[in-house]
């Protein structure tokens, strides 16, 4: 049984040929997705001995040990010498997540899709993905346990959701996610606006130029966030 985020992350895969799952834990994306022929074929990325030892043992004890490979290594490098079709990153930071996609760059032209889930920062992602002739092509977001998750999904369709008014917004909002509105989108965002509402007010006693300019660009955001809430 695979957790809502994860799932909807799956939903997401290529079925034909490989997925890649980088910082895979214990492999519980790649055994779902292969286990239910879902994809044929996974490889599970880790950089720490210790998830890599429970992918291991999950992929075992699934007897999945000739279609799942679990593989230790720190991002795309453990698709030296392999070719993914998909390639998952999951459950880390937006910064985290544009740092590996930037250094793995040379592992990158065979794919054919991106799926990646940020858990914060997803900003981070879509510029990166934008600046490297990436479209993304959907967004998703869910609420589990009281986390709300962003999904994006990109390829090299050449779609653009991007419109040159109001790309800043789109980037830090998400182009899809922002449009739909669904009900986490909306939770997401209101929490965070009375978050900056908040941090304005004591900015506001600070009276130096500094604070001064955070203020304003707290502003333009409270702006952006009352367009869409
Ligand atoms: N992807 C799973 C998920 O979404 O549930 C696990 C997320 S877990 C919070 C992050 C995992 O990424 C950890 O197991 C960590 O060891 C691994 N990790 C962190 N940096 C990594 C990197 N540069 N390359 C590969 N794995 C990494």
């Amino acid at each position: 049984h695979l957790s809502k985020r994860l799932e909807k992350v799956a939903d997401y895969v290529l079925e034909e040929g490989t997925v890649a799952d980088i910082g895979s834990d214990h492999a519980y994306l790649p055994v779902y997705l292969v286990g239910n022929s879902l994809c044929e074929y996974a490889i599970a990325g880790e950089l720490n001995e210790g998830p890599l030892n429970s992918a291991i043992e999950k992929i075992k004890a699934n007897h999945l040990s000739d279609k799942v490979e679990a593989r230790l290594g720190s991002g795309l490098s453990v698709l030296e010498g392999r070719k993914a079709d998909t390639v998952v990153i999951a459950g880390m930071g937006g910064p985290l997540i544009a740092n590996i996609l930037q250094e793995g760059q040379k592992h990158l032209p065979d794919v054919k899709r991106l799926v990646l889930q940020p858990n914060v920062a997803a900003e981070h992602v879509r510029r990166w993905l934008k600046k490297n002739g990436w479209s993304l092509i959907d967004e998703a977001i869910v609420e589990e346990d009281g986390h709300i998750y962003e999904i994006l999904v990109a390829d090299r369709s050449g779609v653009d959701p991007y419109k040159e008014e109001t790309v800043e917004k789109q980037l830090w909002l998400g182009p899809y996610l922002m449009e739909s509105k669904e009900p986490p989108f909306h939770a997401k965002w209101r929490k965070e606006y009375d978050q900056l509402k908040r941090i304005k007010s004591q900015l506001q006693l600070a009276k130096n130029t500094h604070a001064q300019r955070r203020i304003e660009e707290m502003n333009m955001k409270m702006n952006w966030l009352e367009e869409v809430l």
